[in-house]
């Protein structure tokens, strides 16, 4: 039996307050009336606020996987073609589902290590004249290598070009965690979910579509009954809005999470989840002083506020979780998608403080002092000192 409370540092599930979790412990209620209705129409606005659109905004009883689809059903048709910015695993596993539905995949990869290039964005688009590619897929951070994508950037990009492809970004990561703005920055689709940044367990999806995406709907059609955007965003059927039955406990739930960020405030949030993620890269680059350890990102302006993906060399990663998570209470990510033996990761997103944060920097200190690995000792030291500057 361990004491005190166990530290899910993984990138997703994060830790969920005791505030949403007392908020969902209620017994269920009418789906047709009362208060879930209002509690469910009063969500929209808060999330579009977050996601900088004043877009159509749709909710799915589903995780990241399922908002996936659920954007692809609405946009993409088999047969058409979709360029996928590949930056890690989940822009893959995105690619790979809109191939299962039917498109036809163009990857680019960004180099080892980094996030996507705009100008082989610009380059590859450019070369693509007839316009066939329907929508371009990127993810702002991607959870497995820790990179951060320059959004506004890449749209930049295919304005250069002149391409009229949907601009589709995977936001799963790092929703309310860090700065997006979907209509200042020219996206047209997003996909969120809200067990990672938003503090809420595992079970909503969320897609934003703005006019161009939508026009692209009514035009074409969706391949999907349930994931179809169109009777969800009609305010007045309520039943419709989840196509059933309501996740009733998530509502309430989420309700509670985004008054707890409303309180905190927006840009509080996004420097706090910026110090804290300073304080992470702090303790790596001291560790690396003395051994194999370093961020995967090598450029430092890539590496994402919500979690960071730490590479440890001939350092048995796999060895260093199981001490975390065995003697110290403290649950680290492991590498996907990439060799989980000489990778780990740590989750900084959400429901998370320095406490926490030096928590997790000293348990994982201890660990590789207990292993007897060549790494430079006073790693926590240099994040309480980043965390002081
Ligand atoms: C977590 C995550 C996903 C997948 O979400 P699930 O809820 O596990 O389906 C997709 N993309 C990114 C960037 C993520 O962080």
């Amino acid at each position: 039996m361990q004491t005190g409370r166990h530290f899910l540092a993984i990138p997703g599930p994060t830790v969920i307050p005791d505030r949403v979790l007392r908020a969902m412990n209620v017994p269920m209620v009418n789906i047709y009336e009362g208060p879930l209705i209002e509690t469910t129409h009063s969500l929209f606005p808060d999330l579009k606020t977050l996601a900088g659109t004043a877009g159509e905004a749709v909710m799915y009883i589903a995780n990241g996987h399922g908002a996936w689809e659920g954007a692809l059903a609405n946009t993409i048709h088999p047969g058409d073609e979709v360029l996928v910015l590949e930056s890690g695993r989940f822009a893959v596993g995105w690619g790979a589902q809109a191939a299962q539905m039917g498109a036809t995949v163009h990857t680019i990869q960004a180099p080892p290590r980094r996030g996507v290039d705009p100008a082989a964005v610009e380059t590859r688009l450019r070369e693509d004249k007839n316009h066939a590619i329907r929508a371009v897929l990127v993810v702002q951070v991607d959870t497995a290598s820790g990179v951060w994508n320059d959004i506004e950037a890449i749209r930049r990009a295919m304005d250069a070009a002149g391409h009229p492809a949907l601009l589709m970004v995977d936001c799963i990561a790092c929703f309310g965690c860090i700065p997006f703005e979907m209509d200042a920055w020219g996206v047209d689709v997003m996909v969120a979910a809200c067990q990672k940044g938003l503090m809420t367990p595992p079970g909503l999806g969320f897609v934003f579509a703005n006019d161009k995406a939508m026009a692209n709907r009514h035009a074409r059609g969706c391949t999907s009954a349930y994931w179809d955007w169109l009777p969800r965003t009609q305010p007045d059927m309520y039943y419709k809005i989840f196509c059933g039955t309501a996740p009733v406990q998530h509502i309430f739930g989420l309700r509670e999470a985004l008054d707890m960020m409303a309180e905190e405030g927006k840009d509080a949030i996004f420097a706090r989840h910026a110090r804290l993620a300073g304080a992470v890269r702090a303790a790596v680059a001291h560790w690396g002083q003395g051994g194999p350890i370093e961020c995967n990102i090598v450029d430092e302006a890539a590496r994402s506020n919500a979690v960071t993906t730490i590479l440890t060399g001939d350092i048995d990663a796999q060895a260093m979780r199981r001490v975390c998570e065995d003697d110290l209470n403290v649950t680290l990510g492991l590498g996907i998608g990439m060799d989980a033996n000489s990778t780990f990761r740590i989750g900084h997103m959400g429901h998370v403080n320095e406490v926490m944060i030096l928590g997790v920097l000293g348990a994982v200190e201890l660990a590789l002092s207990k292993m007897g690995v060549p790494f430079a000792k006073g790693g926590v030291e240099a994040a309480v000192a980043s965390l002081n500057g």
